[in-house]
């Protein structure tokens, strides 16, 4: 993500964090664990730390190619979809039970074209959760089919400067959405792994499908982690290409981080608890649309 109205929003890190949250167990307990076991946070955690392992993986890099590989194999149905510049999405497939519906869930897998920044956050969870829903999630229990997207090229290429983003970044997703504009919703996971995970509606994020999400997450029981807050700006994310097609579309982007676009942004600011959070509240979503 990125980055007009970051400006803004950083001042909300800084302002709302107050402490790293590493080691913070006031933090960390905030998040309630789920009352039902569909999702599997552990196996998303070492997706992430797999991603991790691959060091730094900014679009088109050797390592983010082979990333892509891995999650191909990993996506039911997996495949690549081409993106100009050499960079290539990868979709997988779920089929509801009711033909002719369709929605799409995605993430971005690339990071940020930073010297030894690793995106365990930013890139890494997103990434780690979309891919654990798709293996999870069965078609019976789905009516709309479900495009499980990873969008290549998110994060604008190294030294852009922040006015330019929308413009030269969310290449994967710019892609995708005019493929998928009968899309009845799109879901895009950002920023979910953090310790103390905290989600408050995007500005931009569509208020009856936010709604909804809450729902689903008080269901589950990680009403908490969806408070009723909006962010004061809207973040510019892989879901505004679907939205500017009439998709209503949600972004789960926790952006008070102090570590964004920062080499802190490591393995060890992820939490097993914020993983599953996210994949319960997001799996019982699927199930009710
Ligand atoms: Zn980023």
């Amino acid at each position: 993500m990125s980055a007009l109205g970051a400006l803004a929003l950083a001042a909300i890190a800084v302002a709302g964090c107050g402490g790293d949250g590493d080691g913070d167990a006031s933090a960390a307990a905030a998040v309630p664990r789920a009352k039902v076991d569909r999702f599997d946070g552990r196996a998303a955690y070492r997706l992430v730390r797999m991603q991790v392992e691959l060091g730094p993986r900014p679009a088109g890099s050797p390592a983010s190619r082979e990333l892509a590989k891995r999650l191909r194999r990993l996506l039911p149905d997996g495949r690549f979809e081409r993106v100009p510049g050499g960079l290539r999405n990868v979709v997988g497939v779920v089929r509801g039970r009711q033909p002719g519906r369709r929605v799409v869930v995605g993430a971005h897998y690339d990071t940020k074209d930073i010297p030894g920044f690793v995106g365990a956050v930013d890139g890494g969870s997103g990434t780690a959760v979309v891919t654990q829903l798709a293996r999870t999630i069965r078609p019976r229990e789905l009516g709309p089919t479900v495009v499980f997207i990873l969008f290549d090229g998110e994060e604008s290429p190294a030294g852009t400067p922040d006015g330019q983003f929308a413009r030269r970044g969310l290449r994967g997703s710019k892609v995708a959405a005019p493929r998928y504009s009968d899309a009845e919703a799109m879901v895009l996971l950002d920023f979910v792994g953090e310790r103390g995970l905290r989600l408050p509606r995007e500005s931009y994020s569509h208020p009856a499908l936010w709604e909804k999400l809450r729902g689903a997450a008080r269901a589950v029981g990680v009403g908490r982690v969806f408070p009723a807050e909006e962010y004061g700006t809207g973040i510019q994310d892989d879901h505004l290409p679907f939205i500017e097609r009439g998709v209503p579309s949600i972004d789960l982007i926790d952006f008070d981080f102090p570590c964004w676009h920062r080499a802190c942004d490591d393995l060890g600011r992820i939490s097993v608890r914020s993983l599953d959070a996210s994949g319960e509240a997001v799996y019982e979503l699927l199930r009710r649309l």
